[in-house]
């Protein structure tokens, strides 16, 4: 290691920071964050700088000489950041500072620096710094920036909470169980979704979770499970959270329509269990999907339960909750992008448009539920649906739309595969939508869009290709 790494407290301590420019404000800003006070050199302020003084905390805790850099500038200077524009300049600061003795910095120069500054993820007080000893700065901020998808904004506020609470915690249990309870505590992706709601929750939680340890240690090894939302196939679509619980599920259990390319996203020794359900027809029968669930978290493990779209969209994660309250297993919920609102997306279908269509609809396509549906009301106008499991029963559901008042033309879309690789769209009206799909070689899964909206795009722009088909002509 080039570097020791330290966390400094400049708490009320002098920092001098020369330089006027925006990498001067981003530095002095950084200090005053940090409590320091700040003392900015400058003859000239950029608009950067300049904002900075006006701020409340800057106008407290910071001072701008209005001088170019002389020597006595960094008397009583805890440290020095030196962020002008000229090297020279630079290098005769950071020999003066190092003459006296401070500890000084010099804006992309190692070379002239006694400490660099880290690239960091802030979830105060946890702080996480990331450094290629100067070596490769954009590598630095590119770790950075994947720390920062991967750590949830409220472990700053946990780690605050779990603070607050450690006395409590020494008071009830003996040493040898303080940490593996905390390592249970910070473990569990409930306790930070009961923080976010509101802090008497997350208090009330640790309370119970104190009692059942120091009643049953053992009870330690009581799992978890994250009822994930997988999104409509891409997995640039999973959510951060999604991200976040798919790096610490211990197993995970997911349906057909979960692409490999989303498993492979997480943690690499998690055991992945198919529980294959697709249309109604299920590999495993909902109640042994739900016992699978149930025995996992039993064994203390964190299980991601993870399905296409969103859980509770025609994905029975009800059932699913249901099923773990009743035995008591911790449930977290991430929401995922529906299929409609991803192929919508992708095949840039509106589904509200001003003056074209003012609600929208998600049906199931299927002919199990088809009689209760209110066909009438899904055939108005001025209103787009989506069909989900649309492809079984095709032709029946378009037939059942014009016996209920829809006309022949009303145009549609059949999108098969969103957000895949494989992805299809298929333009036609009530009318041809089947035969079409039929000559396509369409098939599951696909979502049928009724309304409009599904003209308006194309019909813009062929609109705009107009005045230049007929040059052509
Ligand atoms: N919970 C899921 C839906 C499960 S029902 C969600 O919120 O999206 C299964 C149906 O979803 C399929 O029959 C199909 O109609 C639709 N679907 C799921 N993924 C899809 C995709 N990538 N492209 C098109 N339709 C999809």
């Amino acid at each position: 290691m080039d570097y020791l790494p330290i966390f400094l407290r400049v708490q009320n301590r002098l920092a001098v920071v020369i330089g006027g420019g925006a990498v001067a404000a981003r530095k002095a800003e950084l200090l005053l964050k940090c409590g320091a006070r700040v003392r900015l050199v400058a003859p000239e302020l950029g608009a950067g700088t300049q904002d900075l003084l006006r701020q409340p905390t800057a106008a407290a805790h910071m001072t701008h000489l209005c001088a170019p850099f002389a020597a006595q500038h960094l008397e009583g200077a805890a440290l020095v950041i030196a962020a002008t524009d000229s090297a020279a300049l630079n290098a005769q600061i950071a020999h003066s500072a190092r003459a006296r003795g401070v500890p000084v910095n010099v804006v992309d120069d190692a070379d002239h620096s006694d400490f660099i500054l880290p690239a960091i993820v802030d979830r105060s007080p946890l702080i996480v710094a990331v450094s290629t000893a100067g070596s490769a700065p954009v590598l630095a901020r590119r770790v950075r920036e994947q720390l920062e998808a991967l750590l949830p904004a409220r472990l700053g506020a946990l780690a605050r909470f779990a603070g607050s609470q450690r006395e409590r915690v020494n008071e009830l249990l003996p040493p040898a169980l303080r940490r593996p309870f905390w390592e249970r505590f910070f473990g569990s992706a409930a306790n930070l979704e009961r923080l976010g709601a509101d802090d008497a929750a997350a208090h009330q939680a640790l309370s119970t979770e104190l009692q059942a340890f120091s009643a049953r240690p053992d009870s330690a090894g009581l799992g978890e499970v994250y009822l994930i939302g997988a999104g409509p196939g891409d997995p640039d679509l999973l959510t951060l959270r999604a991200l976040q619980l798919l790096q610490q599920a211990d197993v995970l259990l997911y349906d057909r329509l979960v692409s490999p390319a989303i498993l492979e996203r997480a943690r690499r020794e998690a055991t992945r269990v198919f529980v294959g359900k697709d249309v109604g027809e299920a590999t495993l029968s909902q109640e042994r999907i739900n016992a699978l669930l149930i025995e996992h978290a039993r064994r203390g493990l964190k299980v991601a339960r993870l399905k296409g779209g969103d859980p509770f969209i025609f994905g029975r994660g009800g059932e699913e909750i249901a099923a773990l309250a009743r035995h008591g297993i911790p449930v977290t919920v991430v929401p995922g992008i529906t299929a409609a609102l991803g192929a919508a997306a992708a095949a840039q279908i509106p589904l509200t448009l001003r003056d074209v269509s003012q609600s929208v609809t998600f049906a199931p396509g299927h002919v199990a539920v088809a009689d209760t549906l209110d066909w009438p009301a899904l055939a108005r106008s001025g209103h787009t649906v989506v069909f989900y499991m649309a492809m079984a029963q095709l032709e029946g559901l378009t037939e059942r739309l014009r016996r209920a008042g829809a006309p022949a033309e009303r145009p549609v879309a059949l999108i098969a595969q969103a957000t895949l690789p494989t992805q299809r769209v298929v333009h036609g009206t009530l009318a041809d939508i089947a035969e079409l799909a039929r000559a396509g070689g369409y098939g599951a899964p696909a979502l049928l869009f009724v309304g409009e909206v599904t003209r308006v795009v194309q019909q813009q722009a062929l609109e705009s290709l107009e005045p230049c088909l007929e040059g052509v002509a």
